[in-house]
């Protein structure tokens, strides 16, 4: 069990001091303002469980924008979207999100709300999950005390995940993808009420945007272990949602460990994972998945590489393949596109040449240049890109070594 936190000794000791006296600050002006400021969301969450999280989200019972340009140094530091009362503020390398206290109503399920102001416990009401759904006053009496109306913090210390009333996920369904992704985040259980009624409403999903559901999916995709997520979606059955053939089974557990392992000390792109778990979808089904998810135009690229090398595989392991064959096989692929294909590979023959590829081949360039043909008197033409490609070839395959090499295949060539 998680023990109980003090918020403001948690300010102190899990934020930058720089911060925590920029959110002095800011509540002074506020109280000066006659106005409540608040930290809200995930940082009261993270600070309620000892941990640092730097994404700084501030409800103003008041004027967000005002205290917001109060706040920023330079002007240009300042995003304001009027029509939702809130401003985003660069200071040093963070944002800072202010947002005026606000109500929201929805139209239908699936809909944008309609925002308009209202007070703290108003807008904690339209929170997801009762750990999102608390405040951490900033101003005179009210600095360090926590606002818990819907007691997430005996969530916290219960490890639960759980919705504020059950029509949450009619509201919004794309509350079913964030509360896998604080459940396998956090090591919590979504409780057994919020389950059933996740599991009810699987079938909203179908009203929400797939713009709004693929920033869900790249939410999970930062995550630590986005397979976890996507293992537990695929045993609830909310994956098929995305594609009827689409799996997250074991195979996961070997695909996205390996990914981060070729892409360290990065983390693996989205472009990777994404074409890691379509990975045993044929092209038809990719896309499908493609156009229903409108993914971005390198994602869904890589996804089709990887596809196409998969076809390639048997000439990329033909006992005695040259390097200037490898090459040609695959330089047109993106390199994402290989990585999944050397973590997927089944036999070593494979894998051994797509690493061959990707840590030599691709880098491989003649010492001449199209210049340097002109120079020796080559006319401009289609032979000339034939040239550079002979060339190539010769410095792939070990047949050049020095520049006087490569000009005595010129002149071969040009001469015939
Ligand atoms: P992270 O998800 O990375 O931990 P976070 O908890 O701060 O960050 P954000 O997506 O940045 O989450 O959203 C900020 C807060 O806004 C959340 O904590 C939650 O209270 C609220 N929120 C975000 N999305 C929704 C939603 N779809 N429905 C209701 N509340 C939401």
């Amino acid at each position: 069990m998680a023990k109980v936190i003090n918020p403001a000794d948690s300010i102190e000791k899990n934020l930058p001091a720089e911060l925590v006296a920029f959110l002095q600050l800011a509540g002074k002006r506020a109280a000066a303002r006659q106005e409540k400021l608040y930290l809200v969301g995930g940082v009261v969450r993270d600070l309620l469980l000892g941990k640092t999280n730097l994404d700084i989200d501030l409800a103003v019972e008041g004027n967000a924008i005002a205290l917001a340009k109060e706040m920023a140094d330079k002007q240009d530091n300042i995003t304001v979207h009027k029509n939702f009362y809130t401003a985003k503020i660069r200071w040093h390398d963070l944002y800072i999100d202010f947002a005026a206290t606000r109500r929201e109503t929805y139209a239908n399920p699936g809909a944008l709300p309609t925002v308009s102001p209202s007070s703290l416990i108003e807008d904690l009401i339209r929170r997801d999950f009762t750990i999102n759904a608390m405040a951490i006053g900033l101003t005179g009496q009210d600095y360090g005390l926590l606002y818990d109306p819907y007691n997430g913090q005996e969530d916290l210390i219960n490890r639960g995940i759980r919705i504020l009333h059950d029509k949450s996920f009619i509201d919004d369904s794309t509350r079913i993808w964030r509360g896998l992704r604080y459940e396998q985040r956090l090591g919590f259980q979504i409780e057994p009420h919020t389950l059933e009624l996740l599991k009810r409403d699987i079938p909203m999903l179908d009203t929400v945007s797939a713009d709004r559901i693929y920033y869900e999916i790249e939410c999970i995709l930062k995550e630590e272990l986005p397979e976890k997520v996507f293992k537990r979606a695929h045993a609830l059955g909310i994956l098929k949602k995305l594609h009827p053939d689409l799996k997250a089974d074991s195979r996961l557990d070997d695909r996205f460990p390996q990914a981060r392992e070729v892409s360290f000390p990065h983390r693996p792109s989205p472009a990777l994972y994404m074409a890691l778990l379509t990975y045993d979808l044929n092209i038809t089904e990719k896309e499908e998945l493609n156009s229903y998810l409108r993914l971005p135009k390198l994602i869904a690229q890589t996804m089709r590489d990887s596809d196409s090398i998969k076809s390639r595989f048997k000439y990329i392991a033909t006992t005695g393949i040259k390097r200037s064959e490898i090459y040609h096989l695959l330089y047109d692929y993106s390199l994402q596109a290989i990585m999944a294909s050397i973590i997927v590979a089944e036999t070593e023959e494979v894998r051994q040449n797509l690493r061959l590829y990707l840590d030599k081949l691709r880098s491989i360039k003649p010492l001449l240049t199209g210049k340097d043909l002109l120079k020796m008197g080559v006319t401009q033409g289609p032979h000339m890109r034939e040239i550079l490609n002979s060339l190539l070839d010769a410095k792939l395959d070990d047949r050049v070594k020095t520049r006087e090499d490569e000009e005595r295949i010129v002149k071969n060539k040009y001469s015939k």
